[in-house]
């Protein structure tokens, strides 16, 4: 895909398949740091998360940023062209559907 944007070409299908993929993967990673969070990803800390924050955390380091990662993420399958019309690009492109 790389070396066909580099070369001035269209990356075709294959950047469909990646994007699905790609934000797929990262939800349920994302799905998995919430469960293993548990209650500690539901408290808000916006004070606890600034770089440079003296303020201490409540529930392990990780558990910080897990709910806002879930939250900012989701918008991943819909941003960049969302996953459905992605799943129509393959199906025409690639299945000739
Ligand atoms: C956080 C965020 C950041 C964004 N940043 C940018 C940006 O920087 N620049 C920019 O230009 N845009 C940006 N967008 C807009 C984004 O690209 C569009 O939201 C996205 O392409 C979906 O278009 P839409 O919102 O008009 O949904 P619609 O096209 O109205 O779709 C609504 C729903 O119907 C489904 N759907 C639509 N057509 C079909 C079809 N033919 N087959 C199957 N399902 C279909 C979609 O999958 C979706 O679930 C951003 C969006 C978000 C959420």
């Amino acid at each position: 895909m790389l070396s066909a944007l580099a070369s001035g070409k269209n990356p075709g299908p294959a950047s469909s398949m990646l994007k699905i993929n790609g934000t797929e993967q990262m939800q349920r990673i994302d799905e998995l740091a919430i469960e293993a969070a548990g209650a500690y990803a539901h408290v808000d800390q916006p004070q606890a998360r600034e770089p440079g924050s003296n303020v201490a955390a409540v529930g392990p380091g990780h558990s910080l940023t897990a709910m806002p990662r879930y939250l900012n993420n989701r918008a991943a399958s819909i941003y960049g062209g969302s996953n459905e019309i992605q799943r129509d690009i393959i199906a025409r492109l690639v299945l000739g559907l």
